[in-house]
């Protein structure tokens, strides 16, 4: 590893892989970027839930918005909705969308709400999205230009076509070589820095920078480099999931929000793309067997899609170990994606970290072999943060239920509860979380998402808030003004969808690289 990064060699081809490969060979065109991945080891298939970052990493990766929703069976996803989460009880509903409350201190925001004579919902009162996503609408119209909205969004898509979009992208306009083979060894370095590669044909693929992408088996981070897991399972108890697909007519409502049911032992997620909706039982092995998680799955289906034939339908079933990495950057190899680490799908986290990560990455290039320590210990000690905060974050929906399930007691047990949470709820109770609880550029889950989650959740506001003061009457005026327009003016998914497909021309100008 001699002078600047010129050549770098990913190690995977899911979504992790085909996205650092696409990215990097997009935002770096000097680079040679070869990518590597195992024929016969599948990706995990899964990871159907993005956050709106999605459409800055599209765009600057040259896709068009139009090619991406037709070729992944994509729709738009505007937040999570949770369902059953505080108690279980009828109408025990709350939304975490992606559109932030208006620009006026929390605490004003939330005297303004409180002496409605009938409170809204919290989202419902702090932003537009909750109108269209109860209404299943497009968070913007077709005339817009390329990932702009009239609401912030991300995606809804199928993972299995965004990683073969991406590969085709990659290789055909972005030039970066794909070898399917599996890597069955490592050169070294005598710093201890990787060489090359070896395939299990024999190939010997040298590089500077060697990204793994290799999912759970973290053949290199974890198998070559030694670097040790940070087990969370303490703190985040979910770790299986069984997922089905279910086939929906081609005229069915496509939600606009993910949605989340809690169950006696974990979740179900509930997924609208325009063909098929993507159901899943995310439980603890600890609490729930395979079977009873099977039976809460059908019902869920019976309930929610009661024309189905289940005898078509057969579960997947998904194991993961909960936590991440001690460290994400050693010597010159980066860990992107399951590799790093994985904690539930809850939120969906894991995009936006693999995005994140590369943001970081680019942001450290080019980096020298004098400069690269220093450029790896920046880079850990921030996503050391994130994992914190993301593991917290997911957390607080389990705390602050009320349901009487021995899971979701011990999920209440206070000591499986990170401190900083714990001291983070004590100064909520008597002021609500500012920006300056989360300082950090790009916070995955900013002041804004604490907010949705708290108060969907019924946590108690402050008690000594502000007299209601006209600037934040006036912003929850204009939500509502907003809301109304929005239902007026916005396409339904449905029907966006549908115009896309029909109309060629949507797909003019698609794929213009960077
Ligand atoms: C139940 C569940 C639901 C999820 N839902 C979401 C969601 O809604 N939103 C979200 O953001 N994320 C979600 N995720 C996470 C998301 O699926 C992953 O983060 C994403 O798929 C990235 O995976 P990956 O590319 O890191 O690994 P994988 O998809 O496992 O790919 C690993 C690749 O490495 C290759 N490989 C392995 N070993 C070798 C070797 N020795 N040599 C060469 N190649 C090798 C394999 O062939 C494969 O191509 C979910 C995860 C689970 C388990």
């Amino acid at each position: 590893m001699a002078g600047f990064v010129r050549q770098v060699v990913v190690v995977g081809g899911g979504t992790a892989g085909w996205l650092a490969a696409s990215y990097l060979a997009a935002r770096r065109p000097e680079l040679t970027v070869t990518l590597v991945e195992a024929p016969d080891i599948a990706p995990l298939g899964v990871g159907e839930g993005s956050w709106p970052t999605l459409r800055e990493t599209l765009a600057s990766i040259g896709i068009a918005e139009a090619e991406f929703l037709r070729e992944c069976d994509a729709s738009f996803k505007q937040g999570s909705r949770f369902d059953g989460w505080r108690d279980g009880s009828a109408g025990d509903s709350y939304l975490h969308p992606f559109t932030a409350p208006p620009p006026e201190p929390m605490a004003e925001l939330l005297a303004a709400w409180q002496a409605a004579p009938q409170p809204l919902p919290f989202a419902v009162a702090m932003t537009a999205q909750a109108a269209a996503c109860a209404r299943d609408l497009a968070p913007r119209q077709r005339a817009m230009p390329d990932y702009a909205g009239a609401l912030t969004y991300g995606y809804h898509l199928d993972a299995g076509k965004f990683a073969a979009l991406l590969a085709r992208h990659a290789t055909t306009r972005l030039g970066v070589r794909r070898i399917a083979a599996r890597v069955d060894g490592v050169k070294g370095c005598v710093d201890g820095t990787i060489a090359a590669l070896q395939l299990a044909d024999g190939t010997v693929v040298p590089g500077d920078l060697f990204i793994d992408c290799s999912g759970q088996a973290a053949r290199l981070i974890g198998g070559h480099c030694g670097v040790g897991w940070v087990d969370r399972s303490d703190v985040s108890f979910n770790d299986r999931a069984l997922a089905l697909q279910v086939p929906v007519a081609p005229d069915s409502a496509v939600a606009a929000q993910t949605v989340g049911t809690a169950h006696e032992a974990g979740w179900l997620w509930d997924i609208a793309l325009p063909t098929r909706r993507g159901i899943g039982c995310v439980f603890s092995s600890r609490f729930m067997d395979e079977g009873a998680a099977e039976r809460v799955l059908r019902d869920y289906v019976a309930r929610h899609l009661p024309d189905t034939d289940q005898s078509a339908l057969t579960p997947r079933l998904l194991s993961f170990a909960t936590g991440h990495r001690e460290r994400f950057w050693a010597g010159n190899c980066l860990a992107i994606g399951q590799s790093a680490g994985f904690i539930e799908p809850l939120e969906a986290s894991a995009i936006v970290m693999i995005e994140l990560s590369l943001r970081a990455l680019i942001d450290s290039l080019p980096v020298s072999a004098a400069a690269m320590p220093v450029a790896a210990a920046r880079f850990n000690e921030l996503f050391r943060y994130r994992w914190e905060r993301i593991v917290e974050f997911l957390k607080l929906h389990y705390l602050l239920s009320e349901r009487p399930e021995p899971y979701w007691l011990a999920q209440r047990d206070p000591a499986t509860v990170p401190a900083r949470l714990a001291e983070n709820l004590q100064l909520w109770r008597e002021r609500p979380p500012s920006a300056r609880d989360f300082p950090q550029v790009d916070e995955v889950f900013s002041a804004a998402s604490q907010h949705y989650v708290l108060y969907g959740m019924g946590f108690a506001p402050p008690a000594a808030l502000p007299q209601p003061g006209p600037a934040a009457q006036r912003r929850l005026a204009e939500v509502a003004a907003r809301a109304r327009a929005a239902a007026a003016e916005l396409p339904t998914n449905r029907a966006y969808l549908a115009m896309l497909r029909q109309s060629p021309s949507a797909l003019a100008g698609a794929s213009s690289a960077p």
